[in-house]
């Protein structure tokens, strides 16, 4: 074996690695997975709060619309190995799984180490050799075939595959500072504009810092350039010191994110979606009857969480020490407006520390998306998030690491 022959190596130990590395032992292959962690699968130790998301229930089908760059290419590993594949696989190595409400899937014990544990146990049982600690520097290239690597310790370990699994550049915290990049350039390969996607967004008006840690359940949120309506969605957001987050947030800057890198976006909350704006003057007029000799400021408390109430005071242009029954028609439907259509400006994304993903990556085009070998170096395979692949959140992003790392572990040879 010192040729490396029949030798697979699998560089990075997150969820991709760890289920290429399963494959290819399933399959028959003399496996070394090397990590440079002290140990394995860190980022999904964090995944889903600590809870991992592991996937989603949703019909297969329906997995390609949670994808947002490149889902064509992922048919066949999708399909090779689906969602229900990945929660069998999983309750086969005796990970009980639950569905929570939009389709996520979560180990029962909502534990990630728990998911962690059964893919460690199940390499330990096919014999996979775990070398941690183990950070490699260089995919050796000979005459066009991946020949093994280098480790930045010195050693030079051949093989006859090199699965590339090294993540994006996102949370680098956790051991995914973007070498994969480096060693895709180095053999030849594209890889794509990246920058930070499942994001927070930075805002420029100051009043957002007095909304801070104001969660709102069910806004309306729409983002525009201009009159172009960019994004439109209802889900739970949150303010932040520097500007907005939350499921809702992170998903528009997947969508959003490119055009924000170029200029301004203004982002519209609607804070009522249930109520049109004929049923929202309604409503206010009811407020105001009830409330009709107390001054605006104080009348507005049955509307808004209280951390929102003295910046629409504010901004609604009516003088707070007013009387309620001396505001005026026009006053109160341009309330119902600001209502209805709360903007803010967008000035930005913020960083990879914060990113749950990372976009962008090795060019989808020079690899072949039935095996996830390279179309450019024979025995040269890419899996999971260093690839220009990315996902909604929904536990997609894990599906497509799962699924593009069985297809890289069993056509490795
Ligand atoms: C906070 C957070 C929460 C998330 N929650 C979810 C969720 O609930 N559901 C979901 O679907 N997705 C979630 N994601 C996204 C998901 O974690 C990633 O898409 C997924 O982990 C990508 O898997 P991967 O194996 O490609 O990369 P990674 O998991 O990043 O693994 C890459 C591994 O390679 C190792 N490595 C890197 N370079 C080298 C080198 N030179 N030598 C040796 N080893 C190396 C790293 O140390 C790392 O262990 C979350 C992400 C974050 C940051």
């Amino acid at each position: 074996m010192s040729d490396g022959k029949g030798r697979v190596l699998v560089v990075g130990g997150g969820a991709a690695g760890m289920m290429a590395a399963v494959m290819a032992a399933r399959n028959g292959k003399t496996v070394r997975l090397l990590e440079k962690n002290d140990r394995l699968g860190r980022k999904l130790f964090i995944t889903g709060k600590g809870r991992c998301n592991l996937t989603n229930a949703a019909d297969t089908e329906d997995l390609f619309r949670a994808v947002v760059s490149n889902p064509k290419f992922l048919y066949s590993s999708f399909y090779s190995f689906t969602n229900e594949q990945t929660i069998r696989f999983f309750e086969d190595l005796h990970v009980k799984t639950k569905v929570e409400r939009g389709g996520r899937v979560f180990p029962r014990s909502d534990h990630s180490s728990d998911v962690i544990r059964a893919l460690e146990r199940e390499m330990s049982r096919l014999g996979v050799e775990v070398s941690l600690l183990s950070e490699v520097k260089k995919i050796t290239v000979k005459d066009g075939r991946a020949a093994g690597v280098e480790l930045s310790a010195g050693e030079r370990i051949p093989g006859s595959s090199v699965i590339v699994a090294t993540g994006g550049i996102s949370y680098p915290s956790t051991g995914s500072t973007g070498d994969g990049y480096r060693f895709a350039g180095e053999s030849g390969h594209t890889v794509t504009e990246l920058y930070p996607a499942l994001v927070p967004m930075e805002v420029r008006e100051p009043f957002a810092g007095e909304l801070m840690g104001l969660s709102l359940r069910n806004a309306g949120i729409r983002i525009t350039d201009g009159k172009k309506k960019l994004y439109e969605e209802f889900g739970e957001m949150l303010f932040t010191h520097y500007g907005v987050s939350g499921p809702v947030i992170l998903s528009a800057s997947s969508i959003v994110g490119k055009r924000l890198r170029d200029r301004e976006l203004t982002l519209h909350i609607d804070l009522k979606p249930a109520l049109t704006g004929e049923q929202l003057d309604r409503r206010l007029l009811r407020e105001f009857e009830a409330n009709h000799n107390r001054q605006f400021k104080n009348a507005v408390d049955g509307l808004f969480p209280a951390k929102l109430r003295p910046v629409m005071v504010e901004l609604s242009g009516i003088l707070p020490e007013k009387k309620v029954n001396e505001i005026t028609k026009e006053e109160r439907q341009n309330f119902v407006r600001l209502i209805k259509d709360f903007t803010m400006t967008l000035t930005g994304l913020r960083g990879y520390s914060e990113a749950i993903i990372t976009k962008g990556g090795v060019s989808v085009k020079e690899i072949d998306p039935g095996t996830m070998e390279s179309k450019l170096v024979e025995g040269l395979y890419f899996a999971g998030e260093v690839l220009d692949l990315d996902a909604l959140t929904g536990g997609y992003n894990l599906q497509i690491a799962w699924s593009t790392g069985y297809l890289a572990g069993i056509s490795a040879q």
